[in-house]
């Protein structure tokens, strides 16, 4: 019998049957009341969730246009931008910036490695910059980036806006907008919130709101926080038509993520993170990111000496579990293995066990149940 398909890829990630199912619904016009209290709420939510006095935006479009959506509201041409790049979506930074005429400085790591504070700050010391991009887990490494620390080091520059990619980490690693002094946190429904892809989510605290106001009108018209702030105050107001649907599906992923707890949300990613490195190293891969820089949301795998990237991965998605090849100069000698949002300890098992299958029919030999043996000890201790 043919296996069920498991989405373990760093995004999109297993929908739950409640998510989908507002997805499903009769849609409504976006005038109806109850959709307009339901949009209200979200914006709610996730404004307290995530502990910020500022704004926040929920608008379609995917992680991308969030990444520009931040940068086009809070810098003009010829402003100075300092990327600190730990793979390639801090990298994306540099393409979007040089379009519009931004200078940037790139702070880049090894592959796998963090860019020391100390560096970070050197840099700040010697040029004035308007702001500063970090990617909280950047995806193509599986690096998570000390956040709270570089928060803490820009705060003390006053000019200077301190923006994080969160598309890869949002709901599932440690973030709180105000008190990690992040400015402009910005993310996309299908990864850490289990939702499919479709909405970007920005949260923008009150030094990049002063911002946005003191540099004006923008070029950019559908992403501008001013068209879309009037909206997020009070959704029955018009400016684009808001993905009903969607908004429906991501207010019930909020809604689970209440009645589980943000805080325990985070716990659990940890520990799944951990339990799931030290599954696959037991069996024989590596884990490309140093071991203080590991994210919880995804792992970076890297396959033990002598395998094929290609076929092994098509066994796999035979064996019923999709993973992702590896980008840039690791494309063929890794996969990237996504377990974050909503997936349980049965989509956990399962996969770890179609990757036994999948290592044996690549002709490895395989001490069946090792790795799954080696997460439930440590789930379960
Ligand atoms: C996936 C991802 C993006 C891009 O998001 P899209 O929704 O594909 O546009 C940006 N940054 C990070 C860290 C990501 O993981």
């Amino acid at each position: 019998m043919k296996n069920k398909q498991l989405v373990m890829i760093p995004g999109p990630t297993p929908v739950t049957r409640s998510i989908q199912n507002q997805m499903g619904r009769e849609v409504a016009a976006f005038g109806d009341p109850d959709f307009i209290s339901d949009y209200k709420e979200l914006i709610h939510d996730l404004k307290v969730l995530w502990k910020t006095e500022g704004e926040v935006f929920v608008v379609a479009g995917t992680g991308t246009m969030a990444m520009e959506m931040a940068i086009a509201n809070t810098l003009q041409k010829d402003d100075h931008l300092l990327i600190v790049s730990h793979g390639f979506f801090g990298d994306r930074f540099i393409d979007i910036c040089e379009r519009k005429g931004i200078h940037v400085d790139v702070l880049s790591s090894e592959w796998g490695q963090i860019v020391p504070i100390e560096v970070i700050e050197q840099k700040l010391m010697e040029k004035k910059y308007q702001a500063v991009t970090v990617t909280h887990v950047d995806t193509s490494t599986g690096v998570k980036a000390p956040v709270e620390d570089i928060g803490n080091l820009v705060k003390s520059f006053d000019d200077t806006l301190f923006i994080v990619d969160g598309v890869c980490s949002t709901a599932g690693e440690q973030e709180y907008v105000d008190e990690m002094n992040i400015d402009i946190l910005l993310t996309g429904t299908q990864k850490a919130f289990g939702v499919p892809p479709g909405l970007a989510i920005l949260w923008a605290g009150p030094k990049a709101m002063e911002r946005r106001k003191k540099i004006g009108s923008i070029p950019e018209y559908y992403i501008d926080f001013e068209k879309w702030l009037p909206i997020m105050h009070d959704p029955s107001k018009y400016f684009a038509t808001p993905a009903v649907n969607m908004i429906w599906a991501l207010a019930e992923s909020v809604n689970q993520i209440k009645r589980e707890g943000l805080e325990k949300r985070y716990a659990r990613h940890k520990k799944v993170g951990h339990a799931m490195q030290l599954a696959l190293e037991g069996i024989g891969f590596s884990i490309l990111a140093e071991k203080e820089h590991r994210a919880s949301t995804l792992s970076n795998v890297l396959y033990p000496e002598g395998m094929d990237d290609a076929s092994f991965r098509k066994l796999l998605y035979q064996e019923g579990v999709m993973v992702a090849g590896g980008l840039g100069i690791y494309a063929g000698k890794m996969f990237r293995l996504g377990h974050m949002g909503n997936v349980d300890m049965h989509d956990l098992v399962a996969t770890l066990a179609a990757i036994e299958r999948a290592l044996h029919h690549s002709g490895q030999s395989v001490d069946f149940g090792k790795s799954v043996g080696i997460f439930l000890s440590e789930m379960l201790s």
